[in-house]
């Protein structure tokens, strides 16, 4: 992590037993289960392909991302996107963009970035009193990142390699999540919102772009398709609430939405 930020940088933890890590420079090793985690490029890996094989059924999908990352964050890509998935809606990646940060204006400390990609947006929430940790399960896009990283000269960005359900973080380390244009593609939403939660201090606001029914010929396909999900907003709601959020917001364009929630506060 930087010197620049005035922010503690947080460590990572065992995504199994979420004990804190020993660091080492080509691993980190968790004593309690006595796992060692390799360090790829500058970015912890806590999957191998085989793990990543058996638990992501969308793994077909993650190649072509892999493919598609150098041009992820192309503006006729973002477009197309948006106008295919949702129908013929206004949002762009600028507009997505201001809706996280108005989402997570006054957040200082640790933000996380759900299923970050090339951290298109995290890398965009970086700040002297923000650090942005990202997760995604493709290398990939990751190291696209890491060379966007380089590139910009960001400071306060750190990438690793896990599955959402198994988030290799400590309990309560969050002071505000980010998760653009993945929610529908996780197996299991509750399952997925719970692990994130876990990871979130109370109170800590969530920003997510995702996509709901609708006509839209992407989202018909999606429909039809066993491994993603095609929300309707109350059952989002619902999942929501189960995985211990509140303050649910949503704001639809098309099919796109993007809504707002909180990590409940405990109950007195
Ligand atoms: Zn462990």
């Amino acid at each position: 992590m930087t010197e620049t930020t005035s922010i503690k940088p947080i460590g990572f933890a065992c995504p199994k037993c979420k004990r804190p890590l020993q660091p080492g420079e080509k691993a980190l090793r968790c004593s309690e289960c006595h796992l060692t985690y390799p360090i790829v490029g500058g970015i912890p890996d806590f999957l191998s392909e085989g793990q990543l094989a058996s638990v992501a059924p969308n793994y077909r999908w993650i190649k072509m991302l892999e493919f598609l990352a150098p041009i992820y964050e192309g503006r006729l890509w973002h477009s197309f996107i948006l106008k295919t998935l949702a129908g013929a809606g206004h949002s762009s990646l600028h507009s997505i963009a201001s809706f996280i940060s108005e989402t997570m204006e006054g957040v200082t400390g640790s933000v996380l970035d759900v299923a970050c990609g090339p951290a298109t947006y995290g890398r965009r929430m970086a700040s002297p009193s923000r650090n942005v940790y990202g997760v995604d399960f493709s290398m990939g896009t990751l190291q696209q990142g890491m060379t966007h990283i380089a590139r910009e000269g960001i400071t306060g960005v750190r990438l690793a390699r896990a599955r959402v359900e198994e988030l290799p973080f400590e309990n309560a380390v969050f002071d505000g999540v980010i998760c653009g244009g993945s929610l529908h593609l996780f197996p299991d939403t509750v399952l997925a919102l719970h692990e994130i939660a876990r990871t979130m201090k109370a109170g800590a606001p969530l920003a997510v772009t995702t996509f709901v029914a609708g006509n839209a010929p992407l989202t018909r396909l999606m429909r039809r398709r066993k491994n993603m999900h095609v929300f309707q907003i109350p059952d989002l709601q619902q999942y929501l609430t189960e995985a211990g959020f509140e303050g649910f917001g949503p704001k639809l364009d098309g099919t796109f939405l993007t809504f707002s929630a909180r990590k409940a506060m405990p109950s007195k």
